[in-house]
């Protein structure tokens, strides 16, 4: 089998943690048959320059046509006051959009050594692994009516719709108990249906969904002022957290800081499987750096991670996936770092240091 894959690099340091993972990706096709073919195009501020649009209909079909996208970042100051629908970031929306990427899953790692760079304290976060099932494409944040208006008294009044649609909830619980079953087996549904109707059939449709088709899979109700809470108090109590559009924004940045740095970070979007294809965007979370861009300075971690995941969601390949995690954290044990994570007496790499040191540790930990 050969997995056909669109490399997007995009602006600030895209080329450069993207270049690190080819790197990662020509090891794992040599030493671990992972047979690929990809294919390489623009998007964000530099499509804009080349062809006066941040994604081009050519690089929408490309897209649509592999069996995933490894994205880098886009964005950059030089952009910034361009019309809306050219800026850089629209590239990515699009294709979010037109991929229908309507799940994102958001990992909240932290790796043993950097556990002293957490603003928590190193034992509540030492060995903290949590999934964070975000839905995408619906809630408050495209609901309508949206809208902002004067009224005839003057004053000002603004409206955000807060509309789920059953289906909507039903392929996302889905995707957090798939998730779950390839890691502790254990859901938290966070929403509030306490105070929210959006929050009553959150709740019903997902036990529904358990109940049928996914009964092995721990499910407990969390509302997600209460996730919010233990998130900074017993993070580790929580495996898979399943929110929607709005709460998984918030609870994901948070979940994001107990870690340390985004510089570490991956994500997976990811769309329905039909006719056994998953439509699939990886991307670190972070953006295109502009202030360290071109200087080798960039962490490459949360870019090569989010291959790791490629290999895991996309593709199944759990044991490379893992093999991934474990040559980052041997990495980081052996006290290499990049600027962002760097500590008092450890070792300072760049960016193709770092990546170095990944496919040196890879090397070692496949004997
Ligand atoms: P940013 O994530 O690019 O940078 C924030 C800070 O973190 C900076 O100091 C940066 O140097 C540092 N940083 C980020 N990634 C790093 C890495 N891999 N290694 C080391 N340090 C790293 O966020 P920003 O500064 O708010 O945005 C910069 C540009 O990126 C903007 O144009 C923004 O719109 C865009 N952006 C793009 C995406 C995306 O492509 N998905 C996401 C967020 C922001």
């Amino acid at each position: 089998m050969t997995y056909n894959l669109l490399i997007l690099p995009g602006d600030g340091i895209g080329p450069e943690i993207m270049d690190a993972t080819r790197r990662v990706l020509g090891w794992y096709s040599a030493k671990r048959g992972f047979a690929y073919e990809a294919e390489e195009d623009l998007v964000g501020g530099i499509s804009y320059e080349t062809h006066g649009e941040p994604a081009t209909d050519a690089m929408m079909a490309k897209a649509l046509a592999a069996d995933a996208v490894l994205f880098g970042s886009v964005g950059g100051p030089q952009w910034d006051k361009l019309p809306f629908h050219l800026k850089p970031e629209r590239g990515l929306l699009r294709l979010r959009g037109d991929l229908k990427l309507f799940a994102n899953l958001r990992p909240a790692l932290c790796f043993d050594a950097l556990k002293d760079a957490s603003t928590l304290k190193p034992e509540i976060v030492a060995g903290l692994d949590i999934l964070i099932v975000r839905e995408l494409t619906g809630g408050v944040y495209f609901g309508q009516p949206k809208e902002l208006v004067t009224l005839a008294s003057g004053e000002k009044r603004a409206v955000d719709t807060q509309i789920y649609y059953a289906h909507e909830i039903e392929r996302i619980a889905r995707v957090a108990f798939e998730a779950a079953r390839l890691r502790g087996n254990k859901v938290a549904s966070a929403e509030k249906s306490n105070v929210m109707v959006t929050g009553v059939l959150w709740r019903e449709t997902v036990h529904r969904i358990h109940d049928a088709e996914y009964p092995d899979v721990q499910l407990i109700d969390i509302l997600a002022d209460n996730c919010a809470m233990q998130l900074v108090r017993a993070p580790k109590t929580l495996d898979v957290i399943l929110t929607d559009n709005l709460f998984g924004d918030i609870l994901s940045d948070e979940a994001a800081q107990l870690t340390g740095s985004i510089g570490m970070l991956p994500s997976a979007s990811l769309g329905a499987r039909t006719d056994g294809r998953l439509p699939a965007l990886y991307e670190p979370i972070h953006g295109s750096a502009p202030d360290i861009a071109g200087k080798d300075l960039a962490n490459p971690i949360a870019t090569i991670l989010s291959f790791g995941m490629c290999l895991k969601y996309s593709f199944g390949r759990t044991a490379d996936a893992a093999l991934l995690d474990k040559a980052v954290e041997r990495v980081l044990a052996e006290g290499y770092r990049t600027g962002d994570i760097m500590q008092p007496g450890m070792t300072k790499l760049g960016t193709a240091g770092m990546t170095d040191a990944i496919l040196k540790a890879l090397d070692a930990l496949n004997g």
